[in-house]
């Protein structure tokens, strides 16, 4: 059993913005009793514990979970009571505004989005240590999320575009309408190098279930590290994968 076990949260432990399935929040808490586990996504920590924390059995062992929200901008530990923020790499207003501005002009460029439109919610949010852009708006429903961008020929376009109009910032894909963009340098790779530093366990012994391992994925950045990578299909490839682990 590896000493810690990170999971990537969309795709992976849950369907996009989903809560975990009650199937999934035992396997969880079985691994806890077990091992260490973190969670690593783009979402903000509320997004966290709506989505994970708040689905998990109430003797989950929550001192042995680890929470890295916003792409690991920052990293949450349980202590007792609360959730305590270990480090946060928030983004200032500044750096907000100049994100914003090549965002907007990202959208034109491409044509991928049309601010004028209505939307789902914010098509940009702002969480601290990353600021997000979500082509659909925040609250899309999943089909149409799903329908936008299957080839991710939009979201490649979009990266592409804000790469180059943010070279002082680390831009990455997030789901299936995201980008997200956080500090140079802040991305998976740098919140999972944190957090085995401050448990001290060596990298390569390190377990990454992830569902968008592949070039231009989510998860890639992880190759970054000397983590073990598995990728998975979805939720359920997820929950086999856990059962194999903890029977
Ligand atoms: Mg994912």
């Amino acid at each position: 059993m590896p000493p810690l076990v990170i999971f990537d949260l969309d795709g992976t432990l849950a369907e996009s913005k989903q809560p975990i399935t009650s199937e999934m929040g035992m396997l969880v808490a079985k691994l806890l009793d077990v091992t260490q586990v973190a969670v690593v996504s783009g979402g903000a920590l509320s997004q966290f514990l709506k989505q994970v924390v708040a689905k998990l059995p109430p003797d989950a062992r929550l001192e042995h979970l680890y929470l890295l929200p916003t792409s690991g901008a920052a990293l949450y530990e349980w202590r007792g009571d609360a959730w305590s923020k270990i480090y946060e790499e928030r983004l200032s207003e500044t750096e907000k505004e100049t994100i914003e501005t090549a965002i907007r002009a990202a959208a034109k460029e491409t044509g991928c989005i049309d601010f004028s439109k209505s939307a789902w919610g914010e098509r940009i949010e702002y969480r601290g240590g990353q600021v997000t852009l979500s082509a659909l708006g925040q609250q899309a429903p999943l089909d149409e999320k799903k329908a936008w961008d299957p080839d991710h020929s939009k979201r490649h376009a979009l990266h592409a575009v804000l790469k180059e109009r943010l070279p002082n910032f680390s831009v990455g894909i997030g789901g299936a309408t995201s980008i997200d963009i956080t500090k140079r340098g802040v991305d998976k790779a740098y919140g999972i190098r944190k957090l085995c530093e401050r448990l001290g366990i060596p990298e390569s012994e390190v377990l990454y279930i992830g569902d968008e391992l592949a070039s231009g994925g989510n998860d890639e950045a992880v190759y970054k590290t000397n983590v073990r990578a598995e990728n998975v299909g979805g939720p359920s490839d997820t929950e086999r994968l856990i059962k194999s682990m903890v029977k």
